[in-house]
């Protein structure tokens, strides 16, 4: 074991993992192994960990569930953090939502609907973290998380903890200052509006329905691969360059959705670095178009 694990496992900063396989952590199902996961139980433990690692110089990076990542082969040097149990709470106060980084958005969307709140409805299908989606400002069915974020808490790469508004965030399309700023998410608190229970529910089912008939649910896979240029869509683009099917390895571009790859069993983040590569030839051949990834590929090259 590294010295610098055996050192953290000494202190209390959470449950370590050394060598735990990331494929295990990426709803593609692929990744090679991380040095150590390290999960932190509380905000104490978390800048703890970051204020050690940031002393020690030890390379770290944030998963949350691994919906949005491609995890290299060899997988990652250094620490990977995932929030541990009491950064996973919600908390509803009138209109008022808030949530551990660590905690579900799927989980987040459905509560907020039981409880009568409407603005989450969005987020019943997206299936990562409150801290990955305030990170990537996820969104769908016209909205994202900038319609309804307040404020966060953050946990700056110092140890640091501060909390930052709307504002601070910066967000636009599928982005954040946190693209910038290294900072973990502990905890966000979003305003929601009083609304109908039924409509509400009306329309988490509706947007399920949808996503059940367009996209491959069944198949590990990362959401939409490429992020949409200006006025149109990816999966557009790489179905009329008649891409649906075409296969490197064990990744397949979905023929269900063209902007999903799936794994369909071994595939390896060669595979599907090597068709998205692929993808981009071809679509900016046909339509002229550069695609720009919206999945974030990690770990040793
Ligand atoms: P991860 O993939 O684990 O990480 C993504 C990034 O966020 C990384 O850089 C990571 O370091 C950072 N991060 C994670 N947690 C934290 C934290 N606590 N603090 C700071 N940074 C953090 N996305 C959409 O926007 N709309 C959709 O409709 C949508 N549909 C999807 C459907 C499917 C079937 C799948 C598999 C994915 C879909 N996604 C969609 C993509 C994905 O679910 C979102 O991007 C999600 O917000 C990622 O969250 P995560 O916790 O899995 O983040």
């Amino acid at each position: 074991m590294q010295q610098w694990i055996s050192k953290l496992a000494r202190l209390e900063v959470g449950e370590i993992l050394p060598d735990e396989p990331m494929s295990k952590h990426t709803t593609w199902k692929i990744g090679g192994p991380a040095d150590a996961m390290i999960i932190p139980q509380n905000v104490r433990q978390l800048q703890e960990l970051i204020r050690l690692l940031h002393e020690e110089q030890i390379p770290w990076m944030t998963v949350g569930k691994g919906s949005n990542m491609l995890v290299s082969d060899k997988g990652i040097r250094g620490c990977v953090i995932r929030l541990g149990t009491d950064l996973e709470s919600i908390a509803i106060d009138g209109a008022a939502i808030s949530a551990g980084g660590g905690a579900s958005f799927v989980r987040l969307s459905v509560m907020a609907g039981k409880a009568g709140l409407t603005g989450l409805e969005f987020a019943g299908g997206i299936p990562g973290t409150v801290g990955g989606a305030v990170y990537m400002n996820a969104g769908a069915h016209g909205s994202d998380v900038s319609r309804i974020f307040n404020s966060a808490d953050i946990v700056l790469e110092t140890g640091e903890l501060v909390t930052y508004t709307a504002n601070d965030m910066m967000f636009a399309y599928r982005h954040s200052i946190l693209h910038e700023q290294r900072g973990i998410v502990a905890e966000a608190r979003f305003s929601l509006a009083a609304g109908d229970r039924l409509e509400i529910a009306a329309a988490m089912a509706t947007y399920k329905d949808r996503r059940r008939k367009t996209q491959p649910l069944t198949q590990p896979c990362c959401g939409s691969v490429f992020r949409n240029p200006q006025g149109d869509h990816a999966a557009r683009l790489i179905e009329a360059a008649g891409l649906k099917g075409m296969k490197v390895g064990g990744a397949e571009v979905s023929t269900l959705h063209a902007n999903f790859i799936v794994n369909t069993g071994q595939a390896t983040a060669e595979d599907v670095l090597a068709l998205m590569e692929k993808i981009k030839a071809v679509v900016a051949d046909q339509s002229g178009v550069a695609l720009v990834p919206e999945v974030f590929y990690v770990g040793e090259r």
